[in-house]
């Protein structure tokens, strides 16, 4: 696939993606954000090539800044290299942009990020508490509780640098941002949109529960045994 059709595919996937957060509840008029790489032929990831020549670095795919959902199209999406500089497009790439490009410099195997204020997992993240990992979904998915990342102001990529300071070396997908919201990976932009469809899943339940009781935590070995089959032999392989 040439870089041009790569790029195509990735618009089409992204803009398909945008309407999947909308039919999930996740997020309210503008706010929320999908992203994809797109993986070039060059120095991609970590890599910066000096002077050009060569392959084609790694780009991303971001929504538009606040464009109205019902108003997104292939075309509308914005194209970025991974310093958050916009390389195609008609619009200003959404305000997350340095943020999404960060995770995506320090994280070569991150192929997607999502980002939503989902009501209840947002709720964790204003009182600033991980979700515990008291339900077996959370075990598979998650591989224990949903940490906690720093605060941080919107606009540079320093929610970016809290994802990945969160993220690195913890099985978890998704991040909950101290009064802000939800920062999910994954290895495609439709797996960070799993990973933002079931951190808010969890968040809801596990919310449930506490209003009603005390739901004890799974015991590690148990969350180890649950997150190996689910990422090992569940599903069809
Ligand atoms: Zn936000």
């Amino acid at each position: 696939m040439t870089m041009l059709t790569a790029v195509a595919a990735a618009r089409a996937e992204v803009c398909r993606l945008h309407a999947a957060l909308v039919t999930a509840g996740l997020v309210a008029w503008t706010s929320g954000n999908v992203s994809a790489r797109v993986k070039g032929d060059g120095e991609g990831g970590m890599g910066r090539r000096a002077g050009g020549g060569g392959g084609d670095p790694d780009l991303m795919v971001i929504k538009p800044s606040g464009i109205s959902y019902d108003d997104l199209t292939p075309e509308s999406m914005v194209v970025c290299d991974l310093d958050g500089n916009r390389v195609d497009g008609e619009y200003q790439p959404s305000s997350d942009t340095a943020s999404h490009a960060y995770v995506y410099r320090h994280m070569p195997q991150v192929g997607g990020v999502v980002h939503t204020h989902s009501a209840y997992a947002t709720a964790w993240a204003a009182r600033g508490e991980a979700i515990p990992c008291v339900i077996t979904a959370m075990a598979d998915e998650f591989g224990g509780e949903i940490p906690v990342g720093p605060f941080a102001l919107i606009g540079g990529d320093e929610i970016g640098r809290g994802v990945v300071a969160t993220l690195t070396g913890h099985r978890s997908p998704a991040v909950l941002m101290r009064s802000h919201g939800v920062f999910t990976i994954g290895s495609t932009a439709k797996d960070a949109v799993k990973a933002a469809v079931m951190c808010e899943d969890a968040a809801r339940t596990v919310h449930l529960a506490r209003a009603y009781g005390n739901p004890p935590p799974l015991p590690p070995d148990q969350v180890d045994a649950l997150h190996r089959r689910y990422t090992t032999e569940y599903g069809q392989r």
